[in-house]
């Protein structure tokens, strides 16, 4: 197991430096970053499309190399080291097998590349198959063009695993499955890489497969990590609007607000300035997030919701209600699944659970922090 560190790093492919047809130049594709990957951890990176996610895990493997920065495996300098010679293990979205080989002539290529004894090899791909159960063992006489999409994408980890990688690599592994066999595939690899406790770094656009796989997240965007944290640091403390509204569904409200030392206001509605953000606040406009859980409902000195669209979720046992606020400002409020329908509401934040950034919202003024429950 190895500690990954990228230090300062930056890539920008060439083609960028150019003023595209529309005038709009892009930043760097990796803009000075800093990360770290714990010896042991799975580590998702998640971001937006064109934010950088497959560039940083191509600079990790070697794929593409910085232009600025080092990238450690431990205490050694990989930035300029082949992808071949780093022991990476790569998964990407297609599987990529072996089309003339059964699945365990799939796993054992490497070893007979790699002049292993037949011992050696047949020992390491059964240590692997029984890891990863009976079924999996069937996979093994079978050819890839009779395996389904998510029996695939298992044959090709177990591939990469019986090879020992210092570091797995993953990037959108399971986007081309279907939904069942996504859920089914990605507690397989999460149960894979807790079983064989590999340092990996795992890629997605979905913020849910990222909360799921990742025992931290990384948050990107623009080429830049926005914050690394557990799904509860980014969710209960990000360090600003794109983390906030990025973690979270239905997503936090974003509400511009005026402060002042006495008041707190929404369009023509005024609080007296909550306790909670008292000693944070600064004068003037700011903006508020509010998760779609932490408002009060049928309040008297309540702002009114109009009512849009109301949706029943009963295996949550919630009402989802969307609506809009004066000012045009459109959010979701989490109801319990009684609640009856009608036109409008007076709501009110739950002053204790929300966050509070300056208005263009790069900065966080006040954030909720972890509950005790989690202690
Ligand atoms: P993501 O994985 O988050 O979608 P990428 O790392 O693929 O983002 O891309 C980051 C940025 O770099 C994007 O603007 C993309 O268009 C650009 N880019 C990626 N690969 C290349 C390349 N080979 N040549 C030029 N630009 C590239």
């Amino acid at each position: 197991m190895v500690k990954v560190k990228l230090d300062a790093v930056v890539k920008q492919y060439d083609a960028m430096d150019e003023v595209t047809l529309v005038g709009y130049k892009h930043g760097p594709a990796l803009d000075h970053v800093d990360l770290e990957i714990h010896s042991g951890e799975t580590l998702s990176v998640v971001g937006p499309s064109g934010c950088g996610k497959s560039t940083l895990l191509k600079v990790v493997a070697g794929l593409e190399y910085a232009d600025a920065g080092h990238v450690f495996y431990d205490t050694y300098d990989m930035t300029q080291i082949k992808p071949q010679d780093r022991g990476v293990g790569m998964i990407f979205q297609d599987y990529a097998l072996y089309p003339t080989m059964k699945g365990k002539g799939n796993l054992a290529y490497y070893f007979e590349q790699h002049s292993h004894s037949e011992e050696e090899m047949e020992a390491r791909v059964q240590q692997v198959a029984d890891r990863l159960g009976v079924d999996f063992n069937l996979l093994l006489g079978r050819m890839p063009d009779t395996l389904s999409g998510g029996e695939k994408q298992r044959v090709a980890i177990a591939r990469c695993i019986v090879r020992d990688p210092v570091v797995f690599l993953m990037d959108e592994p399971i986007v081309n499955l279907d939904a069942k066999r996504r859920e089914k595939t990605r507690i397989e690899i999460k149960k894979l890489l807790r079983q064989f406790a590999i340092t990996a770094l795992y890629v997605t656009h979905d913020q849910q497969e990222a909360i799921f796989m990742g025992d931290r997240i990384a948050v990107m965007r623009s080429g830049h990590i926005e914050q690394v944290g557990t799904f509860d640091e980014l969710y209960y403390t990000p360090q600003n609007l794109f983390v906030a509204t990025f973690i979270g569904t239905p997503p936090i409200a974003v509400i511009p607000v005026v402060l002042s030392s006495a008041e707190i206001r929404i369009v023509e509605t005024a609080w007296p300035l909550p306790l909670e953000l008292a000693e944070h606040s600064q004068q003037g406009a700011a903006s508020l997030g509010v998760r779609p859980s932490d408002w009060q409902m049928d309040q008297a000195d309540g702002i009114e919701l109009a009512i849009r669209h109301i949706e029943r979720i009963p295996t949550e046992q919630a009402t989802f209600i969307h609506g809009v606020l004066p000012g045009d400002i459109h959010l979701t409020v989490i109801a319990p699944l009684d609640f009856p329908t009608r036109q409008a509401v007076k709501i009110t934040p739950n002053w204790e659970h929300v966050s509070l950034f300056e208005a263009q919202g790069e900065a966080v003024l006040h954030t909720p922090g972890i509950p005790d429950l989690f202690d």
